[in-house]
């Protein structure tokens, strides 16, 4: 029997023990925002990974948004360095999962097993995923001692509310740094035939137009801001929207409507604030003399965020143009530049390679719609050997009834394990 072979099965029999460390990761409720029992999590997984030879370290990431002494956003990297020198292969998993939210017909902290799943908030995005990894890298170990080089395995903070408190701070503090570590694997749902090279771009904005207050039986004394923004919305839906829908890109993005340019209104508000639900009182008349929009634009690797920009400024310049006293600010919120991985990267030949010798199948190659912490690890840590890949269907996803599949996780450990034996030896 060759190594390979032996590995896949020393894998299939840790298939109970898979099952386990999955249920026993979802009874940690990681919930995000606050970010709960990071560090109950993090000890859990210091103790099991010291417990299979790695050395670990706890990184709380202090100063970083969301960090407090209430909620510390803490962080567990372990590394196991192998018989002789080489490159280093590292899986990054988050630990925060988010609110559970209605509609669950199993306890979402739970870990039930029911006809091959594992059910429970975080079980497919992406305990399941950390799991798969830590058995692929154990096993890995366990079968092929004398291996080259080195496994990192991580769990981060807050990668559901922007991954500042995780991979961000660490790729700050070097952990992502192209001589420490030389291939990424983040194995975030994504089907387990499947790797994500990387994902669209973010750019959010608050705008906001002006007005002036006066009573609002007299709105002629005043100026309405929630007027002016009526027109910056219709000029959206004249010029705007259409061009988005021209720019189509050639990322392999999933699904198919994401291949294009996006644009959301995320919210809009104008005006007096909304009074608390126990408030029985009428509003009281005014003229809104401010009126904001967040709008979350999604864009492509084939667009320049300058020109992303300039998009929503000729809309309100144009809108300038024709209204008297029109007012605006604009406000960046965040940014993110879109990541692509190149497929002939050694970690997406490698998996690929894995995925057709585990599963018989030719791998698809997609682009998430939206950003995960792949974004840190190539502005920050600039290292460009990155993907997403993992266990579980990415639809299941913050909905009720999360679950992940048994055979999924195995066999996606399975294609982790011969990435490792593939890289490493
Ligand atoms: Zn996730």
């Amino acid at each position: 029997m060759d190594l390979a072979e032996k590995l896949m099965l020393e894998i299939e029999a840790r298939r109970a023990d898979l099952v386990e460390l999955t249920q026993e990761l979802i009874r940690i409720p990681t919930l995000n925002p606050p970010g709960d029992n990071y560090r109950e999590i993090c000890d859990f997984l210091d103790r099991r990974l010291v417990r299979h030879g790695f050395q670990t370290e706890l990184v709380r990431a202090e100063g970083a948004i969301g960090d407090s002494d209430k909620y510390p956003r803490w962080n567990l990297i372990a590394r196991k360095e192998g018989a002789q020198p080489g490159e280093c292969v590292h899986f990054n998993s988050h630990i925060d999962v988010v609110e559970v939210g209605r509609g669950w017909t199993t306890d979402p902290f739970g870990g039930e097993v029911k006809d091959g799943k594992v059910y429970g908030r975080g079980a497919c995005d992406m305990k399941g995923g950390l799991a798969a990894s830590i058995v692929a890298a154990e096993a890995f170990i366990a079968v092929c001692p004398d291996f080259k080089g080195a496994i990192e395995i991580s769990g981060t903070a807050d990668e559901e509310s922007g991954g500042f408190g995780g991979v961000a701070y660490l790729a700050e503090k070097g952990y992502f740094s192209p001589d420490r570590v030389q291939h990424v694997i983040i194995p975030e749902p994504l089907n387990k035939d499947r790797i994500c090279l990387g994902h669209r771009g973010v750019w959010w904005a608050e705008i906001e137009t002006h007005g002036e207050i006066a009573h609002g039986s007299m709105p002629f004394l005043g100026d309405c801001a929630v007027r002016h923004m009526g027109a910056v919305m219709a000029e959206m839906e004249t010029s705007l929207f259409p061009l988005l829908a021209t720019k189509r890109t050639d990322m392999p993005v999933v699904p198919e409507g994401a291949k294009q340019s996006t644009l959301n209104i995320n919210s809009i508000h104008g005006g007096e604030n909304e009074q608390a639900e126990d408030y029985t009182g009428l509003p009281s008349p005014c003229v809104p003399d401010s009126c904001r929009m967040v709008i979350d634009r999604r864009f492509l690797i084939e667009e320049d965020i300058d020109e992303v920009q300039s998009e929503i400024l000729n809309v309100l310049t144009t809108v300038q143009g024709r209204r008297e006293n029109f007012r605006f600010d604009v406000r960046e919120l965040q940014r993110v530049l879109p990541s692509m991985t190149e497929k002939s990267a050694p970690v997406v030949q490698s998996v690929a390679r894995a995925i057709s010798d585990v599963m018989g199948k030719e791998a698809n190659y997609v682009v998430s719609p939206g950003t995960y912490d792949q974004k840190h690890i190539d502005r920050i840590g600039r290292l460009k050997n990155c993907i997403a890949y993992g266990p579980g269907i990415l639809d299941l996803a913050h909905k009720p009834d999360e679950y992940v599949g048994i055979d999924d996780m195995v066999e996606s450990a399975q294609v982790m394990g011969r990435s490792l034996l593939d890289l490493l030896r």
